[in-house]
């Protein structure tokens, strides 16, 4: 049995959790949870935001599954995300978008996974608000370092799964230093992978051609914010947040998470989706090495979208989260 740090997050958070846990220990998967929370109710409850005892399991396990976790909107506290990410140096954000039968998509030949840099870029957190002149910085840093990190885990990754291309997403004619950063480490890490061809696009560009012919990109490569948006819009391609699972990994410590946020709009009314968490914890049994188990999930997942009447509203069905869980368990 392998301990694992289970953070149920806010809003939906708990919901979604909850079907993971039903799912994992209908599947046997040998692993045992080990919960601590971070957030608003953490704090209101705990008085920390991001508690002694969440970092302690975090560094005594080095792997956990995460629910979303809200973030004050212009004011409060920096995101609880962006800062675990930062503190264990989880450089690589690793998100596929691929199509599934039976979830309806305008396209139905998406396979991408995009990989963005996950600590550095605008979310280094150097803003300077003078209220005086009424401006605002937000300082985008980039370095080296980061740029060859998440570059080389993009190459490694498409070298292994043996995919067809990767493709530097950047704003290098505007962001003259900042892109070209990034395009030089590709330069420099493509040598190491003779194998795998590269190309880059400018962000804006890479956009449009992303929403009218997804199928010509394969694994995509880019800095902070614009993966974060990015991955968004792949979500969006292939059955929107509710089905597409994300990783934090870095050298010694991964994170598993979905890519959508607590959806406050549903939560608490067992209208959320829970595929995209169970996917996230799917990537994590893959990374564990527990191969069978997640291809076994995976497997009763598949068999349950293609049924409608099985799925959350999201999908165009009636069935509540929990109900969901229930029939992944059924097809297990
Ligand atoms: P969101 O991803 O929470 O929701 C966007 C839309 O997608 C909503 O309409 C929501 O109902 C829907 N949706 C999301 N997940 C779904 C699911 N599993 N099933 C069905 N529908 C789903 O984005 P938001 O509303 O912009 O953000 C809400 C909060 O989440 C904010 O505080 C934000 O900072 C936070 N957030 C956290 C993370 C994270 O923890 N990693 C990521 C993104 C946003």
């Amino acid at each position: 049995m392998t301990t694992v740090t289970l953070i149920p997050g806010d809003g939906i958070g708990p919901e979604i959790t909850e079907a993971v846990k039903a799912i994992f220990a209908a599947a046997q998967v040998p692993i045992t949870w080990e919960e601590e929370n971070a957030g608003q109710t953490t704090f209101e409850s705990m008085g920390e935001l991001i508690p002694q005892s969440l970092l302690a399991s975090l560094e005594r396990n080095k792997i956990a599954l995460k629910g979303p976790i809200t973030t004050p909107v212009g004011k409060g506290f920096k995101s609880i995300n962006v800062q675990l990410r930062q503190k264990y140096d989880l450089y690589s954000n690793v998100r596929p978008a691929k199509t599934t039968a039976g979830v309806k998509t305008r396209f139905d030949n998406v396979d991408l996974v995009l990989f963005r840099e996950n600590t550095e870029g605008l979310y280094a957190g150097l803003e300077i608000y003078d209220e005086r002149l009424g401006i605002a910085d937000s300082i985008s840093r980039v370095t080296v370092e980061g740029c060859h990190k998440i570059v080389r885990a993009a190459f490694q990754y498409a070298a292994k799964q043996n995919r067809s291309k990767v493709t530097v997403a950047h704003k290098a004619n505007i962001l003259k230093n900042a892109g070209r950063l990034m395009l030089e480490a590709a330069a420099e890490v493509s040598k190491e992978f003779p194998s795998v061809p590269w190309e880059d696009k400018i962000i804006d560009n890479m956009c449009m051609q992303l929403v009218s012919k997804p199928e010509q990109f394969d694994v995509i490569v880019t800095t902070n914010l614009f993966g974060d948006i990015l991955s968004d819009l792949c979500a969006g391609l292939v059955g929107g947040l509710g089905v597409v699972s994300g990783a934090n990994i870095g050298d010694d410590m991964a994170i598993f998470e979905a890519v959508h946020g607590s959806a406050p709009d549903i939560a608490g009314q067992g209208l959320a989706n829970p595929t995209a968490l169970l996917r996230s914890a799917l990537m994590m049994l893959e990374h564990m090495g527990l191969h069978e188990h997640a291809s076994k999930i995976e497997k009763a997942l598949e068999k349950t979208l293609i049924d409608k009447n099985c799925c959350t509203r999201d999908l165009g069905g009636t069935a509540s989260t929990s109900e969901f869980a229930q029939h992944i368990i059924s097809n297990l």
